[in-house]
């Protein structure tokens, strides 16, 4: 926020100093608006988590995406790399979403929270409550058309329910203005593949739905 007023501040000089009577608001891009919401989060210290991360992971894709997808946290290999869902779950995600006839590339992924918790821990309450906020900022920036919540953390802590994922999966909701669908978290799938049946199904809804909102918004 800081640096989003200091380069506002910045702009209001100079429209002063070329004597304009008029002050007209720069609109920032998405891409402009996320690097300076991802500057935020690289110097973020709001939890302890800040202080054992290699990389901060904000998350990666594309920000004129339909579909976005929120995991849990960063783990080990997303911690050395930066970037989201890179491990044997991101291969699973990555396949899943090529399955629906889509491209990494083409989607939108990023976590609840932006750094690796201690031996993949559980993030605690107050580690969701510090991190949430950016990437409540971060969707309303990209603005996806569906979201696929993988697992209970990022289901829990953007619906705010603490139902079990068995419970809340394979439904479509209409949260805070945007639409989600709960499915599995991937790691799950690798745990137990009696999961995969169930997950494959909501990923074909996640298609599904995407269609009947293109359908109901032709315009995009
Ligand atoms: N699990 C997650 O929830 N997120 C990642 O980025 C990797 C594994």
């Amino acid at each position: 926020m800081r640096e989003l007023l200091r380069s506002f501040k910045s702009y209001l000089q100079q429209q002063l100093e070329f004597g304009e009577e008029e002050i007209l608001l720069p609109v920032k891009n998405k891409l402009e608006r996320l690097a300076i919401l991802r500057a935020r989060v690289e110097t973020c210290t709001l939890c302890p988590l800040s202080q054992a991360r290699k990389n901060m992971v904000f998350g990666e894709g594309n920000e004129n995406c339909s579909i976005a997808f929120v995991g849990e946290a960063p783990g080990r290999e997303e911690d050395e790399r930066g970037l989201p869902f890179v491990g044997l779950a991101g291969q699973l995600l990555t396949r899943a979403i090529e399955a629906i006839g889509m491209q990494r590339k083409d989607v939108y992924i990023a976590n609840i929270i932006k750094c690796r918790p201690p031996n993949n821990r559980v993030p605690r309450e107050s580690e969701i409550a510090s991190c949430l906020p950016y990437l409540l900022e971060q969707l309303s920036i990209i603005r996806p058309s569906v979201i696929g919540l993988l697992g209970a953390v990022a289901t829990q802590s953007l619906l705010k329910v603490h139902a079990p994922m068995f419970k809340l999966r394979g439904k479509v909701l209409r949260h805070s203005g945007m639409t989600l669908l709960p499915t599995y978290h991937p790691a799950a799938l690798l745990r137990n593949p009696n999961l995969k049946k169930s997950f494959w199904e909501d990923m074909k809804l996640l298609s599904s739905t995407l269609e009947s909102v293109k359908q109901a918004r032709p315009d995009g």
